[in-house]
């Protein structure tokens, strides 16, 4: 089973939709695990960044902590009707994203989600290693797709500590560059990975089902569109990059 990790519910198909069809293609069996995909229930207030997003998304000038619980759904049913499309399988682990995380806010403001992990959640990845386990999603014979961490988002770096760490413990692990965080050279990685045991692969083959599949993020069309005008670039022919593990002992993490 390959097993693509999103930290957000659009992550995989902006990221690997085309690479995902291919494994499809080639007769596959493939799953998408979305990791950070809720807010809390009895949420009492919103984070200047949370507002901010929420403004965004939802494209209302005032913001309740009812839209942060109607957005959770919105953007769950977006990416079902993302992953329908493209024909992939999705399980959702429901931890709150980074804007709703810590009583005071641990990110409060959008530079603080780009600003390395809260001292409180430094062993976090430990905790999603052991419930990802529990939900008997950690298996030797799986192939593992973890984000590379670039543009350094605080729940896309504890994803990518998730997945470092398994690497670590002989779990084959694969990195892949994030869209639209990404575009550019491999070398842009958070982690050095051209010192490990990796080879560089390029997806550039396009797939009309990816295209189709983003078109159901409507909530996320303000941010994508904003994003890929600052790096001038077209979600049309960008190429997918995957860090692909070539074997050998990994133990520099730690
Ligand atoms: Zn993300």
């Amino acid at each position: 089973m390959n097993i693509i990790v999103s930290p957000h519910y659009d992550d995989a198909v902006l990221s690997l939709g085309n690479f995902i069809n291919i494994l499809l293609l080639n007769g596959e069996q493939v799953l998408v695990i979305n990791l950070f995909t809720d807010c809390p229930p009895n949420l009492e207030a919103l984070s200047p960044v949370a507002q901010l997003y929420l403004r965004e998304d939802t494209g209302k000038e005032e913001i309740t902590v009812n839209d942060a619980l109607a957005m959770s759904n919105v953007r769950k049913q977006e990416d079902r009707e993302a992953l329908r499309l493209i024909g992939v399988k999705s399980i959702d682990i429901n931890l709150y994203d980074a804007i709703y995380r810590g009583n005071p806010w641990y990110y409060p403001l959008e530079k603080d989600l780009f600003s390395g992990i809260n001292d409180n959640e430094t062993s976090y990845y430990k905790d999603i290693i052991k419930l990802l386990n529990r939900k008997g999603l950690i298996k030797k014979e799986n192939t593992y797709y973890f984000p590379a961490g670039i543009g350094s988002h605080v729940d896309h770096i504890i994803t990518l500590k998730v997945g470092l760490e398994l690497m670590s413990f002989g779990y084959n692990c694969n990195f892949y560059q994030e869209f639209p965080y990404n575009y550019g050279s491999f070398e842009e990685s958070n982690f050095d990975f051209s010192r490990l045991n990796f080879n560089q692969r390029i997806i550039d083959v396009v797939s009309d089902k990816k295209s189709k599949a983003i078109m159901c993020y409507v909530s996320q069309r303000q941010w994508l569109t904003k994003s890929l005008k600052e790096m001038n670039v077209s979600l049309w022919n960008y190429s997918e990059k995957i860090w692909t593990n070539i074997g050998g002992k990994y133990h520099a993490f730690k």
